[in-house]
């Protein structure tokens, strides 16, 4: 196994002088020096070709020891100083202070093919961020990431990556539902890649503590090495750069709501500097067609993190970036400027992204209207998020009478699609069709673009439980099943029909499945 390293992160920035694997506050660094802690029986699960492709290696040397020993922590790579990152965050709308990779390790960095990736095992053992935690992770939620991780990346959303999921043969305690049922699970490590883990919160740390120093240092590196494009660090390109995190937030977050992504932890930390999606943990995907939906427990009394609350918290969350640049800018209004911009653009490139999901290219009158519409009938009716905007692709300019009929497939209780609510829909149906007569496209045309858009395939939560209940059992075929479904997230997929489904009832109120917790 060759791979390109090219360490940049710990070569340029300033290390923790302390060696000791010990929990304490680390201050004016970047990240302290710490090993992964060996596993005592690994087994390699899964790894993924796109990824291995990405850093110049092949299946040959996925199937290779040496593999193995390094992405489940037995072995390091000649000349690598692993590290854990420093970093603080704003949890759940509170200042929580240092946090910092608590169970993630960097290994390295390698360069491939001009592209830079940092590799990271996620589980690999304690770290002087552990605070009260065991650092390590279990299978279940290792799964979700790894599976997670490489769908959104072929969905065409901005993501951190996946290299590899491996069993590491010790058993980890977990009490899921946080209600005093521990129990051990299977341990396991993801190897994840990015050409940064760095959040909003490892900017934040500095400011928090009014170390402008080091502060400066960080945002130097991040312009110099990640937005070299906007020049020569100065007071002009600080302000540049918040302006791009804010785009590049604004992007990510579009895609989520297009595709009904719901992140579940939106914290400080778990905001990438580079717009990318970052810390699979408690995740969901829409079913029900719900902006008040949230698959994490953890946040049912406020649901601040739910679906149709993310655009928002992303701009909060820039909010507190901003804070943190303020030291290094000294001037409010251009920061302020950018942020009430976000504002007015999410709203246009909402109403754009919507207004693709329903087939509609070009810009008329009532375009808006007929949006807000749709999303209000949606949400009086529980409708399969993927499964209505599939099927509302296969509704032709003639169809006037029988659009409904063409996406009740989508309903979750058909039957109770009756009087006011039947004629709703009817009506909005009626709208819908005259507003399609004035597009362009041919009936075709127009569901070719849609199905490019609208995916016909996610990881909804069950299938992801599914895979688990059958790895748990010491069965992994759904992993490669699932891996191999998600490649091609807007393929017709004809022996694949099984997965266009709605959700199970036995799903609904399943634990994994509609409640995840941030147990993992
Ligand atoms: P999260 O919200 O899951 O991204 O995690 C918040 C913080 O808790 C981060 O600093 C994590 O590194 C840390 N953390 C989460 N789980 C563990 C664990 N099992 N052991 C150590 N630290 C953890
Ligand atoms: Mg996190």
């Amino acid at each position: 196994m060759i791979l390109n390293i090219q360490d940049k992160f710990n070569k340029a920035l300033p290390a923790d002088p302390n060696k000791n694997n010990t929990i304490r506050q680390v201050t004016a660094s970047c990240y302290s020096y710490v090993s992964p802690s060996p596993t005592a029986n690994p087994l390699l699960l899964h790894s993924s070709t796109e990824m291995l492709n990405e850093l110049g290696l092949s299946a040959e040397d996925a199937k290779g020891s040496s593999f193995l020993k390094v992405f489940t922590g037995n072995e390091l790579l000649p000349d690598t100083h692993p590290y854990a990152m420093c970093y603080g965050g704003h949890q759940f709308g509170h200042w929580a202070g240092q946090l910092g990779d608590g169970r993630a390790i960097n290994l390295c960095e390698v360069e491939h093919n001009n592209k830079n990736w940092a590799l990271q095992l996620k589980g690999a053992g304690r770290t002087p961020y552990s605070r009260s935690a065991d650092g390590l992770a279990v299978l279940r939620s290792s799964i979700r990431e790894y599976l997670c991780s490489e769908a959104m990346y072929h969905l065409g959303v901005p993501t951190t990556r996946a290299l590899s999921l491996a069993l590491t043969g010790n058993d980890v305690l977990r009490d899921v539902m946080y209600d005093g049922n521990a129990a051990y699970e299977k341990g396991a490590i993801v190897c994840r890649t990015a050409a940064s883990f760095l959040r909003f919160g490892s900017f934040q740390i500095f400011a928090a503590r009014q170390d402008k120093k080091t502060l400066k240092t960080l945002i130097d590196y991040t312009i110099n090495k990640h937005y070299s494009h906007l020049g020569v660090p100065s007071k002009d390109v600080y302000i540049d750069f918040f302006k791009e995190v804010a785009q590049r937030s604004l992007e990510m977050v579009i895609h989520w709501q297009r595709i009904g992504f719901v992140h579940g932890v939106m914290n400080t930390d778990n905001l990438s500097i580079l717009g990318l999606t970052i810390d699979y943990g408690p995740y969901g995907w829409l079913e029900g067609y719900d902006h008040g939906w949230t698959p994490n427990t953890t946040d049912s009394g406020h649901k601040r993190y739910r679906y149709g609350a993310q655009p928002e918290i992303v701009h909060w969350n820039l909010y507190q970036l901003a804070n943190a640049l303020y030291p290094v800018i000294e001037e409010a209004a251009p920061l302020e400027s950018i942020l009430k911009t976000f504002v007015e653009q999410y709203k246009s490139q909402y109403l754009s992204m919507m207004k693709s999901k329903l087939g509609l290219f070009e810009d008329k009158d009532g375009d808006a209207k007929l949006v807000y519409d749709v999303e209000s009938i949606l949400q009086d009716t529980e409708t399969d998020m993927t499964i209505f905007f599939r099927l509302l692709s296969g509704v032709t300019k003639e169809d006037k009478e029988k659009g409904l009929n063409k996406i009740s497939d989508a309903f979750y209780a058909p039957s109770e699609v009756q009087n006011t609510l039947k004629s709703k829909w009817e009506e909005w149906f009626i709208a819908y069709h005259n507003r399609l007569k004035q597009e362009p496209f041919t009936d075709t045309q127009r569901q070719t673009k849609m199905n490019a858009f609208n995916p016909k395939y996610v990881l909804r939560n069950y299938m992801a439980q599914l895979a688990i209940d059958a790895a748990d059992k010491g069965n992994y075929d759904m992993i490669e099943e699932l891996y191999q479904l998600l490649k091609k997230p807007y393929d017709e997929q004809k022996e694949q029909e099984k997965w266009f489904v709605k959700r199970p009832e036995w799903a609904r109120h399943k634990v994994g499945c509609s409640m995840l917790s941030c147990s993992s």
